[in-house]
């Protein structure tokens, strides 16, 4: 009966409970616990009271779908048309599902590359569709032999998620490059590139597939302010593709959401005027500084973070328990909440890692650290 029988309760949400229920400092689940900023708090105030509280057009307000068109082609060089190659989705969550649920038919096969986000397979599964998952190298690079032997006649799409949650890795030229020679040869697959962190990379800058010339008529490019201007709880993100995909994709849209809250998107809308993106790299990268400093003569050791707000640690130093019950033990023991590794597999594969959120102010990083150091 059940279409997601083996789907338990997310990670995050199971984490950020057990932090609350043991008052641990909460860097499990992604989100920033620093002020917004001030700017968008006063475009907010005054917006809530002017009378923007009805439906918006069901692909988005058009003055928002306008700054994202002009910030695609400042920022990436891709003229979109916001009439038919845009939409505004409820986070990036409802676009990936409303870009999965639209393509994958009854058996078709979706790659997705393990360690991975986790609202990919559910949303292959309830299209009726067979996720696949390859994993990554053991550096979470991607693993382009592997990714080639697993496409097969039915293969519908591959999910990128660039820079990648949860390792914080991000695409290199030459993996793009790799990609668009074995996709060459497969013109039905379609990609789903899931950019919700393009404005936070530190070793270099993103690589959008908006910028792949060889790769964009078959991709569907989701993002989200949530991560872009630190309001997840706004939930508003959006999807470009070209207008043959787009299309079939808005006729599911409408019948999930019809249209996004309309307060969201007239203050982003108005925000965008003003917000400069490249300052949340920046920001984030002193953050990330902050954090590896702190902890780098802990026991837990780090991996390399290109990209995100995600560090990923190894405990190997600490303990041999698996990495659900290790992190179960740091919230309970040591008050600090982090996200196991093996819950991004599909097979549970345990490789003793843990990710840490560092979107915290910078007295949150320095208290954590603190009980981190200790162990
Ligand atoms: N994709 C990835 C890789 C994410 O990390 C997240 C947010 N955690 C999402 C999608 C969902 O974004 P939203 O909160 O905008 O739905
Ligand atoms: N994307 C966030 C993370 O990776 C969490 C999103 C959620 O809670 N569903 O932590």
């Amino acid at each position: 009966m059940s279409k997601l029988p083996n789907i338990t309760t997310s990670i995050f949400s199971v984490m950020s409970q057990l932090a609350n229920e043991h008052g641990a400092i909460n860097l499990s689940q992604g989100f920033p616990n620093f002020p917004e900023d001030e700017r968008l708090l006063q475009i907010s105030e005054r917006i809530i009271r002017e009378n923007i509280h009805q439906y918006t057009p069901m692909a988005g307000l058009p003055s928002l779908l306008e700054k994202i068109a002009n910030q695609t082609l400042k920022q990436y060089g891709r003229k979109v048309n916001t009439a038919t190659e845009m939409l505004i989705t409820a986070g990036a969550t409802q676009g990936v599902f409303t870009a999965i649920n639209t393509f994958v038919n009854h058996g078709d096969e979706v790659l997705i590359l393990d360690p991975s986000y986790d609202s990919y397979e559910p949303s292959v599964l309830v299209a009726g569709g067979k996720p696949v998952r390859v994993s990554l190298n053991d550096d979470y690079t991607p693993n382009f032999n592997r990714i080639e032997s697993a496409i097969s006649n039915k293969t519908k799409m591959i999910v990128i998620n660039n820079p990648h949650n949860p390792t914080g890795r991000i695409w290199t030229e030459s993996d793009f490059e790799a990609l668009e020679t074995i996709l060459e040869k497969h013109p039905q697959i379609l990609i789903l590139g899931d950019e919700v962190y393009e404005y936070i990379t530190f070793s270099q800058p993103h690589i959008s597939f908006n910028t792949r010339p060889k790769l964009v008529e078959r991709t569907i490019i989701a993002s989200s302010f949530g991560k872009s201007l630190h309001v997840t709880g706004w939930k508003v993100g959006y999807l470009i593709a070209t207008e043959n995909l787009m299309f079939e994709m808005k006729k599911v849209h409408q019948f999930l959401v019809f249209s996004v809250n309309s307060f969201s998107q007239h203050a982003i809308s108005e925000y965008l005027d003003v917000v400069d993106f490249s300052e949340v790299s920046k920001m984030y990268q002193r953050k990330r500084d902050l954090f590896q400093n702190l902890i780098k003569d802990s026991r837990f050791e780090l991996m390399p973070c290109d990209g995100t707000y995600f560090q990923v640690v190894n405990y190997n130093q600490i303990s041999s328990k698996n990495d659900v019950d290790f992190a179960k033990e740091l919230i309970v023991n040591h008050g600090v909440a982090s996200i196991p590794i093996s819950v991004f597999y599909n097979d549970a594969t345990d490789r003793h890692m843990l990710r840490f959120c560092f979107a915290k102010t910078d007295e949150t990083l320095i208290a954590a650290a603190e009980k981190l150091n200790q162990i």
